[in-house]
């Protein structure tokens, strides 16, 4: 049996808590590997060894970071099948879709490749006789990244890139689900030239995570998981007077007009509905057509193409549309919640309830189901199912529509298909949501533009990568300067404006 450990000051090292977790290969149903869960101890002890590695490494010139970033870059492409491959066995995805969660990740390495820039400060020259004022942002020390289970690359490298390129140290508590993937992330910044121990990988579960929480070494925590845990630690972390970006869970919906392409809204839903078996924080789960000409000119196009959907092991290639769930509990909860649909009323109008693969009995394959006539009081529209199930919730009309999107607690990602400009530009500018697709089903911002959801779906004020990852693991220093030539009069006792 595989054993996956941490990574510490630079090499992996065995866990000595005498807990670990099993690491399921999810298209079989197999534990594949043991993960260590580590002990307070063991966090402890990598973190002291951060905050002395950060110290030289917070002090190393922002374009010698940088280029560690660029040759980073690097090794990710040329790795990228390998970390593909192990990252669809961990978590079930497939292969084009594990590459394309490598990619996101990679981007907003390249993106950190411009660390001299974004961390270059500003200067007032003469902001006062002889007084010249400046700001820069400095790193925070020890920052901590705790990350969930269905990005295993894309989102650690959200958290490391900006951190890392900052000059800070991180301890990254990747899932215990799927773990093995940031493990190899993190040898490859080592061949990147990243300094022992500034990076620190440590599998654990609520104990590692509190651990972090109540560390007096640990400045700041970017978390992105479930909004209870998201909250939670939110509310934790702020207890301890840590900096804080916690990111939770979503409700995502997409307003299909009456003016809508139909083909193109249908294609658009069953990707964004479908696609990893719903395990995407901008996954589309609401469709709301608008009238009940748009809700059966939907249904009609919908059915025959989730019908036709091609559920498989990532081993399967290109013949697979989507793969496994994570675990036996998940899949066992996303089917509890489609019987909670059916008793309370919603039409189960594609059901995917008795979905078998022949030859993988075992896995953790959850066909896909369609729900039609699903209204705000059901548990199925209330709770983020995480899982192959779209439900379509008829609207009236445009304000209905929209009033369902702001209503919803949770406030991640949302849509609309439309081909009128004034519908769109009005949703776009209304709306309580923090990413918005106009005509784009998932509307993940590139690296250069900043990610976060607003309401339930994100605790804290800065967003992930783009600026405000460079501001959320920096502090500003801002200094004023005068040299004793301009000090020609006594002391000062009130606040003045500058002369
Ligand atoms: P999760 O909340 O179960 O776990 C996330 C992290 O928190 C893991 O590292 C886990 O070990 C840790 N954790 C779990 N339980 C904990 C506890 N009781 N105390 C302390 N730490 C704990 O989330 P998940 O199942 O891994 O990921 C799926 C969730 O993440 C979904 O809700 C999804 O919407 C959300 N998500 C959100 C975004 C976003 O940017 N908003 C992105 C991806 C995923």
């Amino acid at each position: 049996m595989r054993e996956i450990g941490h990574w510490i000051d630079g090499k992996v090292v065995a866990g000595t808590s005498g807990r670990t977790a099993d690491v399921f290969n999810p298209a079989t149903g197999e534990v594949q590997a043991k993960v260590a869960l580590a002990s307070k101890a063991e966090l402890d002890a990598a973190i002291a060894s951060a905050a002395k590695a950060q110290v030289a490494w917070g002090n190393t010139n922002p374009q010698r970071r940088a280029r560690v970033m660029m040759a980073l870059v690097g090794l990710l492409n040329r790795d990228m099948d390998k970390l593909a491959e192990m990252l669809s066995s961990e978590h079930g995805k497939t292969f084009p879709d594990a590459k394309g969660d490598i990619q996101r990740g990679l981007e907003v390495i390249e993106y950190c490749i411009g660390a001299p820039q974004m961390l270059k400060g500003e200067f007032t020259d003469s902001a006062g006789p002889g007084i010249d004022m400046y700001s820069m942002r400095q790193p925070l020390g020890v920052v901590a990244g705790i990350t969930p289970f269905n990005f295993p690359a894309m989102i650690p490298l959200w958290k490391m890139g900006p951190a890392l390129a900052s000059g800070n140290a991180m301890i990254l508590k990747p899932s215990e689900r799927d773990p093995s993937v940031p493990m190899m992330i993190a040898e490859l910044c080592k061949e990147a030239g990243l300094p022992d121990g500034v990076l620190q990988v440590i599998n654990g579960d609520k104990e590692s995570v509190d651990g972090i929480l109540d560390s007096e070494i640990i400045q700041a925590v970017g978390f992105v998981g479930s909004t209870p845990i998201a909250q939670y630690i939110y509310e934790r972390a702020a207890e301890q007077g840590k900096r804080a970006q916690c990111f939770g869970g979503a409700k995502n919906h997409m307003i299909i007009m009456p003016d809508a392409d139909m083909d193109q809204a249908a294609d658009a839903l069953v990707g964004a509905g479908f696609g990893a078996a719903g395990e995407r924080c901008m996954a589309i789960s609401v469709a709301v057509p608008v009238g009940e000409g748009t809700a059966e000119a939907l249904r009609e196009r919908l059915v025959p193409k989730i019908e036709a959907l091609k559920v498989g092991p990532y081993t399967a290639g290109n013949d697979v549309d989507y793969g496994p769930v994570v675990t036996s509990a998940a899949k066992e909860n996303i089917l509890r919640l489609v019987e909670t649909g059916v008793a309370q009323g919603a039409e189960l109008v594609v059901d995917g309830r008795g979905f078998n693969l022949q030859g993988y009995e075992d896995g953790f394959f959850v066909g896909a189901h369609l729900f039609d006539h699903v209204t705000p009081d059901m548990d199925i529209y209330k709770t983020e199912i995480f899982g192959p199930v779209l439900s379509m919730v008829r609207a009236n009309d445009y304000e209905e529509a929209l009033g369902l999107a702001m209503d919803h607690e949770y406030g991640n990602g949302t849509a609309i298909f439309t081909r009128d400009g004034d519908t769109a530009r009005d949703f776009a500018s209304r709306i309580n949501i923090g990413m918005v697709g106009i005509n784009v089903p998932i509307p993940v911002p590139l690296a250069y533009h900043t990610f976060g959801g607003w309401k339930k779906s994100g605790f804290g004020d800065l967003n992930q990568h783009g600026p405000d990852g460079f501001r959320f693991y920096t502090r500003t220093k801002t200094v004023t300067s005068r040299w004793p030539s301009g000090i020609r009069t006594g002391g000062e006792f009130n606040f003045k404006a500058m002369d």
